[in-house]
């Protein structure tokens, strides 16, 4: 009865999690999906708490709900307090997180073993234990140095010398260990140096991205985590921890894999270590000519009197939390009757599907927001292409520059418009740390400011027309 109970709250969390996840994929019910994957995770937990064994004792109901209630208080208050646009970062620590989870679960099981050398594990339960191990504690420590790149206190690639024969030898070595210890038993000892030699790849793996190729990296740890709880599944025979590891570990991986096109990078490249391709950002070396920048009044006249107008977002309108005057901006010009359309590039921002939801928060019609291989085609008809705190999407250094560390990633082809306006505070670089000569090309005018201060002032020019 009890076990049946049990299994009928796993069933439910794992139809919430696929629902949940479903619901996910559309920004109006992106919310009450995640509510409802919640609800089942709090159905699922409950169940384990009370209907997984027989009596526990009092102490052991107090650490794990002393524990429950820490970790609630710390991830409220934190998802609470972040602001959104530290967000990716931490959406990185919780992901590291969950790698940790999955490690601490098969140390502590195959301690579990040692103590008792009269029960002999299957290889299954082994490779489980060391599966669930080496890449949990890979998404563990990469998920960190994740972490530091995207709050910028890891701003450069750091590389080792051959970094990526180095990479892909210690990933050999660290997988070569993992079945020697799944083959022979193991010890303690063994399993710890293997915990540690998995957090050094982690980091080795994670340190020399840079450039613009950290969101592949980022759905690629995410979908590790996913792994490393399916094998914690698999080694409890739990099928709610089973459903939601395969569910987060095909999300990410399909993710990796979008995020993969978007930068037109081969997956090879991201787990042998060759990514990045050796080039470095290069700084400052501004040889581009002048640049020209337009004052609120023509700009207003500009836009007012154009007929078509696409409007380019990027991580600085995120940080100037400008969603809410932008969809102004964008309404404002449709009742003057000018075509107005946004430009979503797949790696805009800090996340994946940031400007998405973004724009939704200031209920931007999606059918407004057009994905780049379609609007690319649309920019040599457009009047005027306005690009706010975007920078690296629009870099044509990643077209035309092989030297370039976004060499090779497609962009939004802004250059192609007939007028292009850049509105961002200054001339200072955007994630990947380069120059961007579609500052300097002589149909480019700068509209500086913060963008939610900038588009405001438009805005109230645009009404004086
Ligand atoms: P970028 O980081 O290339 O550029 C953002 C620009 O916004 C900066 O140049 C900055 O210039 C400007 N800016 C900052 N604050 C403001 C403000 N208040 N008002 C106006 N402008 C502002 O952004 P993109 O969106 O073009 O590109 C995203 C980059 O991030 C890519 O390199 C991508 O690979 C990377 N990335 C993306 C992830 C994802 O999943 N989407 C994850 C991790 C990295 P200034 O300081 O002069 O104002």
């Amino acid at each position: 009865m009890r076990h049946d109970l049990l299994e009928i709250c796993y069933l439910i969390g794992s139809v919430t999690f696929i629902v949940g996840l479903k619901m996910m994929g559309n920004a109006k019910t992106a919310r009450k999906g995640n509510l409802i994957g919640a609800v089942g995770m709090t159905i699922a937990i409950l169940g384990t708490i009370f209907l997984h064994s027989g009596p526990v004792s009092m102490t052991i109901f107090g650490l794990i709900f002393g524990a429950i209630a820490i970790g609630t208080i710390i991830g409220w208050l934190t998802a609470k307090k972040v602001q959104m646009t530290k967000m990716p970062e931490l959406v990185s620590m919780f992901n590291g997180m969950g790698g940790a989870c999955a490690a601490l679960i098969s140390l502590i099981e195959f301690n579990h073993l040692m103590q008792e050398p009269d029960v002999h594990a299957s290889y299954g339960t082994m490779v489980a234990i060391v599966a669930g191990l080496i890449i949990g504690t890979i998404s563990f420590s990469g998920s960190i140095i994740a972490y530091l790149k995207l709050n910028g206190t890891m701003n450069k690639p750091i590389r080792l010398p051959s970094y990526n024969v180095l990479n892909t030898i210690i990933m050999i070595g660290v997988f070569a260990f993992g079945a020697y210890i799944v083959a022979t038993g193991g010890s303690m000892m063994l399993v710890s140096l293997l915990f540690i030699a998995a957090i050094v790849y982690g980091v080795l793996f994670t340190v020399p991205i840079g450039g613009a190729d950290m969101p592949v990296v980022i759905s690629l740890l995410n979908s590790f985590t996913g792994l490393a709880a399916a094998f914690g599944g698999f080694l409890y025979d739990n099928k709610i921890m089973l459903t939601g590891g395969i569910l987060v570990g095909s999300a990410g991986t399909l993710l990796t894999l979008v995020m993969c096109k978007a930068m037109n990078r081969p997956l090879s490249n991201v787990i042998f270590g060759a990514f990045g391709g050796g080039a470095v950002a290069e700084e400052g070396n501004s040889t581009k000519g002048t640049i020209k920048d337009i004052t609120v009044s023509d700009l207003a006249i500009l836009m007012n009197y154009s007929k078509r107008v696409v409007i380019v977002p990027g991580y600085g309108l995120a940080v100037a939390q400008a969603q809410h005057v932008i969809h102004e901006l964008e309404m404002l010009l449709e009742e003057r009757g000018v075509e107005v359309k946004y430009a979503i590039h797949p790696v805009a921002g800090r996340m994946p599907g940031h400007m998405n939801v973004l724009l939704a928060e200031s209920n931007v019609d999606y059918g407004k927001l057009v994905e780049m291989e379609e609007i690319n085609p649309e920019f040599e008809n457009t009047d005027v292409v306005l690009i706010v705190g975007a920078n690296d999407v629009v870099n044509p250094a990643a077209l035309n520059n092989p030297s370039s560390p976004i060499y090779g990633m497609p962009i939004l082809e802004a250059y192609k418009a007939k007028n292009i306006i850049v509105n961002k505070r200054s001339m200072n670089a955007g994630y990947a740390g380069i120059e961007n000569d579609l500052f300097y090309d002589p149909k480019t005018s700068m509209f500086f400011g913060d963008a939610k201060k900038a588009l405001t002032e438009l805005v109230a020019e645009i009404k004086t027309l």
